[in-house]
């Protein structure tokens, strides 16, 4: 075989779970709930099959899906979409991100991307032979540098990918953030992949801006979303793309040849979950835990980042317990003291170690308050 993108090894999250299941450690590390999904989510899938939903789906999902999306954004974000053009659903976001990116790349193309960034970013664009350009978000408080944005526009972007709220950092991006990103790229062609996978997590009162609601900016973007992170159902894989009919034409293209069609069941019982209106409000959950988790770690030597605004991690340093590059923390700690991470380093092409870990804390409280007993002793 050619050996295909090989220098691009093994994904973090597989190697992480693998290392505290090989060593029996709490794993806070891949981002997934350890507790179970809501009893009428399942209730919705025996329904599903039973009634025969058992068949392929129609090329771009359910129609009652779609309408149900298009409901639900409208009651949320005030927003219109058409849920016969500009909705299709997917086997999960990180199908959603890839196909995007082959909709919009062709070889020897660039396509900006803010570091720390989410794994599979850098190998999709590279797997459509373009060239990915790194910016890094200037920590504290991992905000965008514009200047380094514009600096790095050339002729050849075609797509600046961002992510918010985002992973790892927890932060999210403000309307003048949006307002920016508007004016930068008003004169060019360049296509935005708004991956807002954690849009139903933030705290704090915040609220989430989707690019959903830009109207300058919507014409040119994919926005991407994941039902596992809205639904704590990862394993289901299930998302889906929205984005103006011209661009939903282009990822249709390819996604009927790619996977035709997604999960029959899965999509009627989410359908019938999202338009009940007694789906479990998630972003509650979720804010109890990080706060139970905020208050759990100061019990530890950790230092906690800033606590998280959105998404389902939070970062945190160790200066006073090692001085190891943050991989191998993250495996010691594993190891020895049977708590999983992720090494932010993961997140940067060049390995770029602020000595940062990223703690999951979407887990039960008893997981959480398990994993800080065994920090604790650190
Ligand atoms: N984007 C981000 C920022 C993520 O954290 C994840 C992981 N859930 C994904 C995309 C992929 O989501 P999915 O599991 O639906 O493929
Ligand atoms: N999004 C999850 C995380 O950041 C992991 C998804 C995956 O395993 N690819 O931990």
């Amino acid at each position: 075989l050619p050996q295909k993108h090989a220098s691009t090894g093994t994904s973090i999250f597989a190697i992480m779970s693998g290392l505290a299941q090989q060593h029996g450690a709490i794993n806070l590390s891949q981002g997934f709930p350890d507790f179970q999904i809501d009893e009428q989510l399942s209730t919705f899938l025996e329904e599903g099959v039973r009634l025969g939903f058992n068949q392929y789906a129609p090329m771009p999902g359910l129609p009652m899906l779609r309408q149900a999306i298009a409901d639900d954004f409208k009651r949320r974000y005030a927003v219109d979409i058409d849920a016969d053009n500009e909705i299709t659903i997917s086997p999960g976001a990180t199908y959603g991100i890839y196909t995007a990116f082959t909709a919009i790349l062709q070889p020897g193309d660039e396509a900006i991307v803010f570091e720390p960034a989410y794994d599979s970013y850098i190998p999709n664009i590279e797997m459509n032979g373009a060239r990915a350009v790194p910016i890094p978000l200037t920590a504290p408080d991992f905000t965008v540098d514009w200047n380094r944005v514009k600096a790095a526009i050339t002729p050849r972007t075609k797509a600046i990918i961002l992510n918010t709220p985002h992973n790892p950092t927890g932060t999210i991006w403000s309307k003048a953030d949006w307002d920016t990103l508007a004016e930068i790229v008003r004169d060019t062609d360049i296509a935005i992949l708004s991956d807002e996978v954690y849009e139903q997590l933030v705290y704090d009162g915040a609220t989430h801006y989707s690019v959903l609601q830009h109207p300058e900016l919507r014409q040119r973007s994919f926005a991407i979303y994941s039902f596992g992170k809205a639904h704590n159902n990862t394993g289901w894989k299930m998302g889906y793309c929205i984005a103006p009919p011209t661009f939903t034409q282009a990822y249709r293209r390819l996604h009927q040849f790619t996977s035709f069609s997604v999960n029959t069941p899965a999509q009627y019982a989410i359908a019938k979950h999202i338009s009940s209106g007694t789906a479990s409000p998630v972003r509650a959950i979720m804010e109890a835990k990080r706060n139970h988790f905020l208050s759990l770690l100061k019990n530890t030597p950790f230092t906690i980042h800033k606590p998280a605004q959105g998404s389902y991690f939070q970062l945190a340093t160790y200066e006073s317990i090692s001085d190891k590059g943050d991989l191998e923390f993250a495996q010691w700690l594993t190891k020895e003291h049977g708590v999983a991470t992720i090494p932010v380093s993961a997140f940067y092409h060049n390995r770029h170690d602020d000595k940062i870990i990223r703690f999951c804390f979407a887990k039960k409280e008893e997981t959480l308050e398990k994993a800080i007993e065994q920090l604790s002793r650190l």
